[in-house]
């Protein structure tokens, strides 16, 4: 063995970073290692439009089935939770780390329904109101012209725009930024590593992992974080089918700077989830005037194929339009206790 630590987080996203900065919040004398590669390719939290959207999620399957409203059950918690996880990650980092989160943390999505909406889109939006009114979460149907930086072309103006007043967004790239500043605070380690398979000892219990260069690293407790990956990881000590497939999600977002078109929204334009993806969104971002547009996300069993990350610097031309995969290359390097600057996006240009 080359390491021992109390927990080992398998994967540095959102959800990995989260873990291991709560345990060290409530349990500061253990020893906490997260493991995952510095480049983070295939990550979805900083490929994501990061939304915090519950009921603009709503569709009319939403409530059909135990499964989907239990669904529905953990991201009503999670948008009650997110003011206050961002307020204390706002404590561990400090004013000055916490800002670019901030910026980009807005408060309210207006849900588009407009002239070209297909029926599916109709519908969802329709389950949408009903549910927020069923369950009193703050909403109101509000005139187009009421929401700044909608500028619809003629034969595309909204019909119906639904303001839900709690759910926004906040920058995915920094906030991960930020969750890697607190868990360094917080003196979680970090491995820049990928983790190869899960040791067991005699009893058959977990009891930690090998790298793919060979290093073990023994574990109190192991904590899967790997997103997409998780899934085979948890094949290697579970039984077949004890755990829900991981299914991989792939989308196209492009980033863009708002130039000649007037100042953007704080806050985020959507229309409803169809046909199993989400619907448009327009996301603010931490920088001034920028913005992140996305519509896809295509459901695979395995890697999709047709995409390739792709190591590319972040554009600092005056060229408005970005295009961008949902691939993207971190910065961070997985050690420096130090705010990393903005994790570049990577794309095929
Ligand atoms: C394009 C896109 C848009 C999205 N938009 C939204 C949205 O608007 N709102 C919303 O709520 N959600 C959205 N999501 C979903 C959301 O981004 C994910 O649910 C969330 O980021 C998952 O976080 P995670 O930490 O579990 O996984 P990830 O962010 O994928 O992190 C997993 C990490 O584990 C690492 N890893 C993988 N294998 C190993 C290994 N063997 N050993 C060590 N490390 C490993 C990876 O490198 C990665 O860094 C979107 C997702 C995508 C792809």
């Amino acid at each position: 063995m080359r390491g021992m630590a109390d927990v080992v987080v398998v994967g540095n996203g959102a959800v990995g970073l989260s873990v291991a900065v709560e345990i060290a919040r409530r349990a500061p004398e253990l020893k906490i290692s997260v493991i995952g590669p510095a480049e983070r390719a295939r990550a979805a939290s900083v490929a994501a439009g990061a939304m915090l959207n519950c009921f603009g999620e709503v569709t009319t399957h939403t409530r059909r089935h135990p499964v989907s409203e239990a669904r529905f059950a953990v991201a009503r918690a999670a948008l009650d939770l997110w003011p206050r996880w961002l307020a204390a990650l706002e404590e561990d980092v400090g004013e000055a780390s916490a800002s670019a989160v901030r910026a980009s943390w807005s408060d309210g999505t207006f849900v588009i329904m407009s002239s070209s909406s297909g029926r599916i889109a109709g519908e969802n939006f329709e389950a949408m109101c009903a549910t927020a009114a069923e369950l009193g979460e703050p909403h109101e149907l509000v005139a187009p012209e009421q929401v700044d930086g909608l500028a619809p072309r003629l034969g595309h103006r909204p019909l119906r725009v639904l303001h839900l007043r709690r759910e926004g967004a906040v920058d995915g790239r920094a906030l991960v930024a930020a969750l890697e500043r607190a868990a360094c605070e917080r003196g979680v380690e970090r491995v820049p590593a990928t983790v190869r398979s899960l040791l067991r000892a005699s009893g058959g219990a977990v009891s930690g992992v090998e790298l793919e260069d060979g290093r073990r690293v023994a574990a109190g407790a192991v904590v899967l974080a790997a997103g997409v990956a998780g899934g085979a990881l948890a094949d290697q000590v579970l039984p077949p089918g004890a755990v829900p497939p991981m299914l991989h999600g792939t989308g196209l977002a492009v980033t863009v700077k708002r130039v000649n078109t007037g100042p953007r929204g704080p806050h985020v334009i959507r229309t409803p989830n169809r046909a199993g993806t989400c619907g448009l969104h327009v996301v603010p971002l931490a920088g001034e005037d920028e913005q992140y547009i996305g519509a896809t996300n295509v459901i695979t069993f395995g890697p999709a194929t047709g995409f390739a990350p792709h190591p590319s610097r972040r554009s600092t031309s005056a060229r408005p339009w970005r295009p961008t995969t949902g691939w993207w290359r971190s910065s961070t390097d997985g050690h420096a206790c130090s705010t990393p600057s903005r994790p570049a996006p990577t794309g095929r240009s």
